[in-house]
């Protein structure tokens, strides 16, 4: 079974995994981290302003009225607050807006005030003008300061402890001081803008972990396709191998390791397979040449001794035999000797001007007798056509596929041959007939080397299997192509372009 994905996408596929889900807990830690970090630092600054405000209770009530009153006098301290940059201070600033000591403290608090709490006087005013606060005192479990506490809100579980209780209430963050039977302050402060602030830090941070895992996608591609370089490079020198060019090899140009032992390998095995090529195609050649001699001789002899005239009529017989066996040796050892040509790269003749519909119809005359044998009418349709062309080539490609299409097509079905095209173009030949039709299966193979489509069928005279070899090498050393169309029943058409 053929894998689907290339090793290039495997590693780049899990790389991708791999970093996505280490960017994921990092962006999720940092997240984290910053959250707590906020949180911490919003708990701070609440304890530090609820023991300033227990530390001058007396006082800030005193400068802010009743319960009653409190709640329009805050409010219009809201307002006020809004002349301080930003709204006032932020906790997530940590120290940084707590007022400094000495600074802003008013002529009657200098007088009522002890020297050392100033600095506390300045927070409590700065938390009851601040909007994102809000206030509440209980004395003896009875309210009796509320700035900006949520109206019906009873007071919350109290429970005692060093650092005081603290409490989220939907955006709100709580802490309550003080002892139970005594003052109990309660300071709230709105995470409203911490949370946008953190929401926003999380989509940065997944932002970022996006851009990282895209551009960490982007340099694995790169970083994996060097790694495969070499083997695409041998991967396209073995489909050049398998297409016919042996002399192709491997460059090895930046051996790593494994790479190159494997690469020298195939080299090696690429040398081996292309000598092995060249002796087998020096033999056929050497082996058609040495035959061709012998069986023309021994052709002569057979002639001679017919023409001078066989008494024995058995002995005849035996002589015509012997001579037809001898002509289809012949024309297939030529076939032969054609194809390692061909291999070779030989080129017997090289193209002149020639008027292709007469080679053709030429060929056709030739072959008339067997087409009366077959009871096949060949019909032509042949446009005028001079143009330069391997005329040697045309006559064997057209005598080849007209020998096919006479031996394998209907006895009183006819057989066409046609001939288009022109100069600019090139030509094309057209070779139809409407006999046994070829299988799906074996439309592919047929130009193979000594394939014959149908086992079954009786062996033909002069059927070699290298017919449709030859042809093809012959339209494609001229720089063409040749393809069929068949149904097994209906007949087979080849049609051969060839450029001028
Ligand atoms: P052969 O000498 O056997 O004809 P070819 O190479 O010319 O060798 O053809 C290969 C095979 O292709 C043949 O054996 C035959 O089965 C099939 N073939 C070729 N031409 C035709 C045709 N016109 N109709 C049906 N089958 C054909």
């Amino acid at each position: 079974m053929i894998a689907k994905i290339s090793i290039r996408w495997r590693i780049q596929i899990w790389q991708t995994l791999l970093l996505s889900v280490i960017v994921t807990l990092l962006v999720v830690f940092l997240y984290q981290k910053e959250k707590e970090r906020s949180q911490y630092e919003v708990d701070r600054d609440l304890g530090q302003r609820v023991v300033d405000m227990m530390r001058l209770l007396p006082h800030v009530k005193q400068m802010h009225g009743t319960p009653e009153t409190k709640r329009d006098s805050a409010n219009q301290g809201g307002r006020r607050g809004r002349a301080h940059p930003k709204g006032g201070r932020r906790p997530r600033h940590g120290g940084e807006g707590r007022p400094k000591p000495g600074r802003g403290a008013d002529r009657h608090g200098e007088r009522s005030i002890p020297e050392g709490a100033r600095n506390s006087r300045e927070v409590n005013e700065e938390t009851i003008k601040n909007p994102d606060y809000y206030v509440a005192v209980w004395t003896k479990n009875k309210l009796s300061l509320n700035v900006r506490f949520p109206e019906g809100r009873v007071a919350p579980d109290f429970t005692p402890s060093p650092a005081g209780v603290y409490q989220t209430r939907g955006n709100y963050r709580e802490v309550i001081g003080g002892a139970p039977s005594e003052n109990k302050v309660l300071i709230g402060y709105n995470m409203e803008k911490m949370n946008q602030e953190l929401a926003a830090l999380a989509w940065s941070l997944s932002g970022g972990g996006v851009c990282i895992v895209i551009v960490g996608f982007i340099l694995g591609w790169l970083a994996t396709g060097w790694a495969v370089k070499p083997i695409s490079e041998i991967n396209e020198v073995a489909s050049e191998i398998a297409d016919g060019k042996l002399a192709e090899r491997i460059d090895i140009k930046r051996p790593s390791k494994e790479i190159a032992s494997l690469q020298r390998e195939l080299n090696q095995t690429f040398s081996a397979l292309e000598k092995a090529m060249e002796h087998q195609k020096k033999f056929t050649s050497d082996a058609s040449h040495e035959l061709r001699n012998p069986l023309a001789a021994m052709m002569l002899e057979i002639e001679v001794t017919l023409a001078s005239g066989v008494d024995d009529d058995e002995t005849r017989e035996s002589l015509y035999v012997c001579k037809r066996n001898l002509t289809e040796m012949s024309s297939m050892v030529q076939g032969l000797l054609a194809l390692a040509r061909l291999d070779e790269g030989q080129v017997e003749a090289g193209p002149e001007i020639a008027a292709v519909d007469e080679i053709i119809l030429e060929t056709v005359e030739r072959l008339q007798p067997m087409a009366e044998e077959a009871g096949v009418e060949i019909h032509t349709e042949l446009e005028p056509m001079k143009v330069e062309i391997v005329t040697a080539h045309v006559h064997q490609i057209v005598d080849n596929l007209l020998t096919n299409a006479l031996k394998y097509g209907k006895a009183g079905k006819k057989v066409i041959v046609a001939l288009s095209g022109n100069k600019d173009t090139g030509i094309e030949i057209v070779v139809q007939d409407f006999g046994a039709g070829i299988a799906a299966e074996d439309l592919d193979e047929i130009f193979e080397r000594f394939y014959r489509a149908d086992t079954a069928r009786p062996q033909q005279d002069g059927s070699s299997g290298i017919g449709l070899a030859i042809v093809k090498g012959f339209v494609e050393s001229s720089g063409g192509s040749i393809s069929v169309t068949s149904e097994v029943g209906e007949g087979a058409t080849f049609r051969v372009k060839l450029p001028c």
